[in-house]
């Protein structure tokens, strides 16, 4: 049986979830195909999200807007699907020197010192954590996560029971286009958008795009401890290095590794060892290792989302390149995506692929 649709979209992870959404609440229907089988960087991700660049103390790139444009759409999403999974945490930074205090204390009256706690804490969990002379830590406001597999399983059952869904590996070769529609075995749609992470390096019509991509490794670890000490970590995130998230019943995730040179999905030991080391600086108490796991985070030679159609094809598009921060950046640009497609606003320069002189 035909079936006719405004879109295709190719890929089940942060970006072809957020943007299959962003078009449904705009009123548009849609067919999403995902390979359920594949690995996927979304559900390795810790799902953290972080106004703040910890190396130079500064707001990464579009924080106040994609914060909250985020909030609404997540938070949404939960009502839709009735599931809790969006949770908002504050990154607990702990201080190895009296120097980064000072500059927190100095940063923390710029503009990025909205999202920066006043306050220096003195022996958070000090039963647990190795200190400095000084024991002292703060805080970046306004972060936390996703959880991510709840997010994209919530969805794809949303999906499939409204039969927007189906399992299975795209078949490029099945594909038939003209300027204004495309046909996919027995789907018809006006356009069809790709957003397949990293395995786009092998898709025909955008595999030219300047990915740089990043591999992570990331622990899943159960540290015993007093509930009185689980209670005060469950809305913290620890950073020192590393970040430590509680997920509940005493496990924790741990991340994460960047590796440019080895681009399989195994775990490794080099990157077991890393997250160890990172740990041990971390907690004077012992824990256990009870999952290791490994993705590709679809990162870019300029650090900035691939966003637009096709230059030659006008039915073919991309939506990708959400690198390390999906979470954040997902939301703000589908919605911006959606309008370019459907209203014909313009792109921001920085995320739209005409940037690439291939296209
Ligand atoms: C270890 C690690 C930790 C991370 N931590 C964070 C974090 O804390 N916060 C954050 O914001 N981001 C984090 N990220 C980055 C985040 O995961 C990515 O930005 C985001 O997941 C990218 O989503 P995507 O949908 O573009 O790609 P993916 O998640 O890779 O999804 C692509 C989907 O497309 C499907 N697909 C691909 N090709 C085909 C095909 N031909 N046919 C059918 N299906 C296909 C795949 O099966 C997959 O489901 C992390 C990444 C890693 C690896």
């Amino acid at each position: 049986m035909k079936t006719s649709v405004n879109y295709i979209i190719v890929g089940q992870g942060l970006a072809g979830t957020i943007l299959a959404q962003t078009l449904i609440k705009s009123g548009k229907s849609i067919i999403i195909i995902n390979d359920c089988k594949s690995s996927s960087a979304s559900m390795v991700a810790a799902g953290l999200y972080n106004p703040v660049v910890f190396k130079r103390l500064v707001k990464s790139w579009k924080a106040d807007e994609l914060i909250s444009f985020m909030d609404k759409f997540y938070v949404d999403s939960e009502t839709l699907l009735g599931e809790h999974f969006y949770f908002k945490k504050q990154i607990v930074k702990l201080f190895s020197e009296e120097q980064e205090k000072v500059l927190w204390l100095k940063k923390s009256k710029e503009d990025v010192g909205r999202y920066l706690s006043k306050t220096i804490q003195n022996n958070f969990l000090k039963d647990l954590i190795h200190y400095n002379s000084a024991g002292e830590s703060s805080e970046v406001i306004d972060a936390g996560n996703l959880n991510t597999s709840l997010f994209l399983n919530s969805f794809e059952n949303y999906f499939k029971i409204n039969k927007q869904h189906i399992d299975e590996i795209f078949e490029y070769d099945k594909l038939t286009f003209t300027d204004h529609s495309v046909n996919y075995k027995n789907i018809n749609a006006d356009k069809l958008i790709f957003c397949e992470g990293y395995k786009t390096i092998h898709n025909p019509y955008f595999n030219w795009l300047p990915f740089k991509l990043t591999k992570g490794e990331l622990l899943t670890i159960k540290i015993p401890m007093p509930l009185e000490d689980e209670l005060s970590f469950a809305d913290k995130v620890i950073n020192k290095g590393v970040f430590v998230l509680p997920l509940g019943n005493n496990f924790f995730k741990v991340g994460a590794t960047y590796e440019w040179t080895d681009l399989s999905e195994n775990t490794t030991a080099a990157g077991k060892n890393f997250l160890i080391e990172k740990l041990d600086k971390i907690f004077k108490v012992p824990y256990e290792i009870v999952i290791q796991q490994a993705g590709i985070r679809p990162t870019v030679l300029d650090r900035r989302p691939l966003i637009g159609m096709h230059k030659h094809f006008p039915s073919l598009g991309i939506f990708n390149g959400m690198g390390t921060k999906g979470v954040m950046l997902a939301p703000f640009f589908a919605n911006q995506f959606a309008d370019f497609l459907e209203n014909k606003t313009v792109l921001d320069k920085e995320v739209d692929i005409a940037r690439f002189s291939n296209n």
